[in-house]
């Protein structure tokens, strides 16, 4: 069975105003041990999966490998030549898609030669937006002119498969602002585009200052939800004329470069975490590392499993996320092969949601209705009721 691997690098040069992420900015002096802990939780993980009860996958290939964070591209490129090699030491490796996130202002000539020539195919690169006074008042390092250096640099490296994504309700939005990102992005011609919906909530600085108020972070400049949604829908109709198909919510690729490693995700396939917060699947479980870095790392050395949580995923939660993963890609669900599997009738919820206009039918296939993409979470939590 094939599988993918996640590589957490929690480290970021600082905080932007709108991340909830478990990253933060740490002493370089940890990045070193850090690594060396994930290759060392890499080398041994079929003793600490036994350790803890979790099945391991029987002849499990792996065929793509992310390196995420946090900002991976901060790490030297020699860590992350070392962790791509401890994959390959420790898996039957047929590997398809080797991505590392990387933000623009992190990119040079010698890194990027580097990471090509350790084995990375793929870049996801964190543009957000082509205005600087948006990066600026999100805390962002780089500036538009950082992301044409990064995309002509990447390319002499050859890299042909780059990913660029850009938020959709940054402060100072307007809609002139987004639709010139929206240019400007095309005009990049990234192989995969992003596009993500703001998300504010108490665990950012910027979600902090909506709830209780202030100027620091911009908050009162935060667009409207009706014209975040508005982006959106505009983008998506871009997007499509310029021949990038939308395949999930958020995500949109031009033919054969969708992203086989998140795929795997919506799909409910296999791939296993490492590093700081990673999550891992199985099939039938799921579990998670430890967040803090240097917890982490400590356990890891100790020979530990940095493991926190390991959960049997039951067939309810099973049904559920086969609904609520599946209906987030653009293809929707096989709602019949989905009720035979878990030997239940949906039918008349599916109706009376079909009936309000939340879910539509496309042959045999039911999907999100084109218009409640921006609110697909509502639509979840009433299917899932
Ligand atoms: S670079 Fe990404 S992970 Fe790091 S603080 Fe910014 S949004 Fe969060």
């Amino acid at each position: 069975m094939n599988a993918g691997i996640y590589v957490q690098v929690p480290f970021c040069q600082t905080k932007c105003t709108y991340c909830n992420f478990h990253t933060g900015v740490f002493s370089q002096d940890l990045y070193a041990p850090y690594v060396d802990a994930v290759v060392r939780e890499i080398a041994e993980y079929p003793r600490l999966l036994s350790e803890h009860g979790i099945s391991g996958i029987p002849d499990v290939v792996v065929d793509t490998v992310y390196v995420g964070g946090g900002t991976p591209s901060l790490l030297d490129p020699n860590s992350l030549r070392a962790i791509l090699d401890a994959v390959r030491a420790a898996f039957d490796c047929k590997l398809e898609e080797v991505t590392l996130e990387a933000d623009p202002e992190t990119i040079t000539p010698e890194k990027a030669a580097a990471w090509r020539a350790s084995g990375f195919d793929r870049i996801s690169m964190g543009v957000q937006s082509f205005h600087d006074n948006e990066l600026k008042a999100a805390g962002r390092m780089h500036r538009r002119e950082d992301v044409f250096r990064a995309t002509r640099t990447l390319r002499e490296a050859d890299f042909q498969n780059i990913s660029a994504d850009l938020i959709a309700g940054l402060p100072h939005q307007t809609d002139e602002s987004w639709n010139d990102s929206v240019t400007e992005m095309l005009a990049l011609h990234p192989e995969h585009i992003s596009i993500y919906l703001m998300e504010i909530d108490e665990g950012s600085r910027l979600g902090l200052e909506v709830l209780n108020g202030g100027k620091k972070y911009s908050a009162a400049a935060l667009p409207s939800d009706d014209a975040m949604a508005g982006f959106y829908e505009r983008a998506c109709a871009r997007l499509a004329t310029a021949g990038y198909c939308h395949y999930e919510i958020s995500n949109w690729g031009l033919t054969g470069f969708e992203s086989r490693h998140n795929l795997k995700y919506w799909r409910r396939e296999p791939y296993f975490g490492f590093g700081a917060g990673a999550h891992s699947f199985n099939g039938m479980q799921r579990w998670a590392n430890a967040h803090d870095p240097a917890a982490y790392a400590a356990s890891v050395g100790q020979g530990r499993f940095p493991v926190e949580q390991v959960e049997k995923v039951s067939r309810d939660q099973a049904l559920e996320e086969e609904l609520f993963l599946g209906l987030r890609q653009l293809a929707g669900i096989n709602l019949a092969e989905i009720e035979a599997k878990y030997g239940t009738n949906l039918g008349s919820r599916i109706e009376e949601m079909r009936a309000q206009g939340l879910l539509e039918w496309h042959g045999p296939r039911l999907r999100l209705a084109a218009d409640r993409l921006t609110v697909s979470n509502e639509v979840f939590v009433n299917l899932l009721e």
